[in-house]
């Protein structure tokens, strides 16, 4: 190993890709050392059932927006692929790392193994390794209190200009020696013309668009499949690979409370911004959520696999317009807004009475905007297993009624049921025989009858799930959830 090893500090980048608001980066700058930013692509995300190729496409197109702000300072990402400690090993023999620098992350278990290899591998070579928080998201907490006062002090925080200048970032030109010796990656992706585009340039476009006009049906729309699309914020991939900041999004929020747009759809949504940490921190606290349900008393819940009906919810296959139309729009544009992904949850482990866990890597793969700390409490919710959370068992029916009401969403997806007119849209099972000839519609042949009974399906989960949220070993770790998940005032996250 060469022994006059310039000493350089790392910024290890991971679910923080911007530049902007981004303390790990900031402090990296005031080291005076030259600073190497490294972007992984690990062999353990690839192999994750989390993860898909969609993700992956995002988080190259983040990282070249970011190639493209560094061009002016003469440098640019280091993306490999590999092992991280291998790649930390390769770096090494060129340079002495002093020190690494990173954001700290709520992750799956895949994730949270490598954070502790990391830092066993720093502490064997003696690498100095700093984590910030990015999310108002605390390790080691044993409940909730004081948990908001520490979250307020967080995202209230001055942000502070990251201090790029020339000289201080390992050169293009070196990174391209490194390139040489470790495997890199290709950044070049074919857009995707339905899925949102990676990048803080796009992150920054949707949060403008947003607050100059978006915001206005926020309220109105936020349950409607097909306008929601538009009136909500849809900055959810740019906040969980971080192309923005929380503390960014909160700033401006508050900012335009005060000075542009006073509306009672920016408190909406402010609220729905302290949620993500609030969510994030319960899976932080109770990591196990990844595997089991949160609620012990219903982990003996009876539930055995059907693949038929699992194959039939994955490819919108079910019979059930409503819940057909989410999947294959949520499979082909990555998104769906809130009350669609109750709804196929909802439908998938009550309707279907399906194991909450035998749908989590299927949904995580397709949302772009997927968030471990969000996305398993959240299922473990509408499938109703917390016992802290009233059970409710969404009817496809009636939601496609009150929120589709012109069948537009449902025709979109399902050009299958184009035809008919839009009081059947929800519910083709119901045409008589004569209806059907009229509009052409044969049940069956091109869309599928219903794979399950809505009213027989109901009833077995409600009969099964109700008696269970009465019992002794459910309500005993209700309280005990209860105690450790939640604030004192439940309201103050709707301020
Ligand atoms: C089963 C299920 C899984 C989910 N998985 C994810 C996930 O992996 N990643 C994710 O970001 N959201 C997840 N959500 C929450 C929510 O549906 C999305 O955050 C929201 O639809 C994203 O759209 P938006 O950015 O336009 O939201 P907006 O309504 O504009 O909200 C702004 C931001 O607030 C946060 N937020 C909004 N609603 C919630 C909520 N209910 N809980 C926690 N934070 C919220 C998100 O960061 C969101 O980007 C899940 C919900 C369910 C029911």
């Amino acid at each position: 190993m060469n022994s006059d090893r310039e000493p350089i500090h790392i910024v290890w980048l991971k679910r923080d890709l911007r530049l902007e608001d981004h303390p790990p980066l900031r402090n990296a700058l005031l080291s005076k050392r030259r600073v190497l930013v490294l972007y992984v692509f690990e062999d353990i995300l690839f192999e994750d059932p989390h993860y898909s190729p969609r993700h992956f496409n995002f988080i190259k197109q983040s990282i070249k927006t970011l190639n493209d702000q560094l061009k002016s300072y003469n440098s640019k990402v280091l993306s490999v692929t590999g092992k991280l400690t291998k790649v930390l090993e390769s770096i090494s023999k060129v340079y002495r790392i002093e020190k690494i620098w990173a954001h700290q992350e709520t992750g799956v278990m895949t994730t949270f193994n490598r954070d502790h290899e990391l830092a066993q591998w720093c502490d064997e070579s003696h690498i100095s390794f700093e984590e910030h928080l990015q999310q108002g998201v605390f390790r080691g907490m044993k409940n909730r209190v004081n948990w908001l006062r520490k979250w307020d002090a967080l995202m209230n925080e001055t942000i502070i200009p990251t201090p790029l200048k020339k000289g201080v970032l390992i050169t293009k030109r070196s990174i391209g020696q490194l390139e040489d010796q470790i495997p890199t990656m290709e950044l070049e992706v074919k857009p995707h013309p339905k899925r949102q585009m990676g990048g803080s340039q796009y992150a920054v476009r949707y949060l403008n668009s947003f607050f100059n006009d978006r915001y206005r049906n926020y309220q109105k729309h936020i349950s409607k499949p097909d306008l929601s699309r538009r009136s909500c914020s849809r900055l959810s991939p740019y906040l969980a690979f971080g192309n923005l900041s929380m503390r960014q999004v909160l700033q401006k929020t508050e900012y335009e409370s005060i000075n542009g747009n006073r509306s009672f759809a920016l408190k909406a949504f402010g609220s729905r911004l302290r949620w993500q940490s609030h969510f994030i921190q319960k899976f932080e606290m109770e990591c196990s959520m990844e595997f089991e349900s949160i609620n012990k008393g219903y982990q003996k819940l009876d539930k055995s696999l059907n693949e038929e009906y699992i194959k039939a919810w994955e490819t919108g296959q079910t019979g059930v317009p409503l819940v057909d139309a989410a999947m294959r729009c949520l499979v082909e544009t990555g998104y769906l807004n809130f009350r669609m992904r109750s709804l196929v949850v909802s439908f998938f482990t009550h309707h279907l009475w399906q194991p909450w866990q035998a749908c989590a890597h299927f949904l995580a793969r397709q949302f772009l905007d997927f968030e471990p700390g969000i996305h398993y409490p959240q299922l473990q919710m509408q499938a109703g297993v917390t016992g802290i959370n009233m059970l409710r068992i969404y009817n496809p029916v009636k939601n496609g009624q009150e929120h589709d009401p012109n069948g537009q969403f449902v025709k979109q997806w399902l050009p299958e049921l184009e035809m008919l007119p839009e009081e059947m849209v929800h519910s083709p099972w119901e045409l008589t025989p004569i209806e059907a000839g009229v509009y052409g519609f044969e049940s069956g042949k091109g869309y599928p009858h219903p794979i399950v009974d809505l009213q027989k399906t109901r009833k077995h989960a409600t009969s099964s799930l109700w008696p269970l949220s009465k019992s002794a070993p459910v309500r005993k770790e209700g309280k005990r959830i209860l105690a450790k998940h939640t604030l004192a005032d439940r309201n103050s996250l709707m301020r």
